[in-house]
């Protein structure tokens, strides 16, 4: 039987094979243990009925295991030289999809349309590029995707941001729109040495189940990000300083966005970090509509 990909001795085989380099640009560093990766599959709960969604297969070790969890596999991958080597890897799991396109660019409703017919239950599984952790985040999150949620693995770092508290230092925007879409949980540190090359940082896998209503009620969305995102521009600046400087006029709107923070009972010179997501939510319904 063939060793998993994963394992160190298969994976520098299949590098030196094709004389493949790492690229940093890319975010490359690729897992080299099974165990772990079994163990991230396990945390997105997979039938033999679910489809999975990967982000940067790499050269298949997660893929592998993901085809072996359940029905379907789609692969999303930016880099060419590794398409041949995806092809041989993977030749025994026809199950698996490999599309070669940036995450970033993708029209990921409609590829999921296409190629997950039968599956209501898909999830997003990934050892995420670390360079574009957020915006990828961000993407799944804003395009709405209807996954069941997302098990992937991340700087540590941008982990705690995902399910920070107010008030700590780690909570800003990304927190609040994380939180609005999904439960965020942490469910594993993963070592360095796990990693072929080993990254700079620590990493963890973060585990979002995606709510089927946000906590809060908002009037408009777009106009909700922008006021948080504002909100943080300068954390060590008040509220009412970030949102006259960033807000468009807000200088000239000064007077309403004062009254606005009092109908809601929030004091101007609270900083971003301390308000929760309801007051966040409150505070962008009382503005709504001095800039809409
Ligand atoms: N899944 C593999 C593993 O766990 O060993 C590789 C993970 S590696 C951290 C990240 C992968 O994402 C690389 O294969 C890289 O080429 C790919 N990648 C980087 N940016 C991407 C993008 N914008 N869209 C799709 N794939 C990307």
């Amino acid at each position: 039987m063939t060793k998993d990909i994963a394992t160190p001795v298969r994976t520098r085989e299949i590098l030196e094979k094709y004389g493949f380099s790492f690229k940093k640009s890319l975010g490359q560093n690729f897992l080299i243990d099974p165990n772990i990766l079994k163990k991230i599959v396990s945390y997105a709960d997979l039938t033999e009925e679910s489809g999975a969604i990967e982000i940067g297969p790499g050269i298949g070790a997660l893929t592998e295991q993901l085809a072996k969890s359940c029905k379907k596999v789609v692969a999303f991958e930016i880099d060419q030289r590794l398409l041949p080597i995806l092809e041989d890897t993977l030749q025994e799991y026809p199950q698996v999809t490999i599309l070669h396109q940036d995450i970033l660019e993708a029209d990921i409703s409609t590829v999921m349309k296409k190629h997950f017919i039968e599956q209501k239950d898909v999830m997003v599984v990934a050892n995420l590029p670390y360079y574009v952790t957020t915006p990828i985040l961000m993407k799944l999150l804003h395009d709405q995707i209807p996954v069941r949620g997302f098990v992937v693995m991340m700087q540590k770092e941008v982990a705690d941001r995902l399910a920070a508290e107010p008030g700590t230092k780690e909570y800003g925007s990304l927190s609040i729109a994380i939180q609005y879409y999904t439960v965020p949980e942490k469910v594993m540190i993963v070592p360095k040495s796990v990693f072929m090359p080993q990254p700079n940082v620590d990493s963890a896998v973060v585990r979002l189940t995606r709510r089927e209503q946000p906590p809060v009620r908002v009037t408009d969305e777009e106009f909700f990000f922008t006021v948080t995102r504002t909100s943080f521009a300068q954390r060590r600046k008040t509220l009412l300083n970030n949102l006259t400087n960033g807000l468009p006029d807000g200088k000239i709107k000064k007077d309403e966005i004062l009254a606005a923070l009092d109908s809601v009972d929030i004091d101007p010179q609270r900083r971003g970090e301390t308000l929760s997501i309801d007051e966040f939510a409150n505070l962008a319904n009382a503005l709504h509509p001095i800039f809409k």
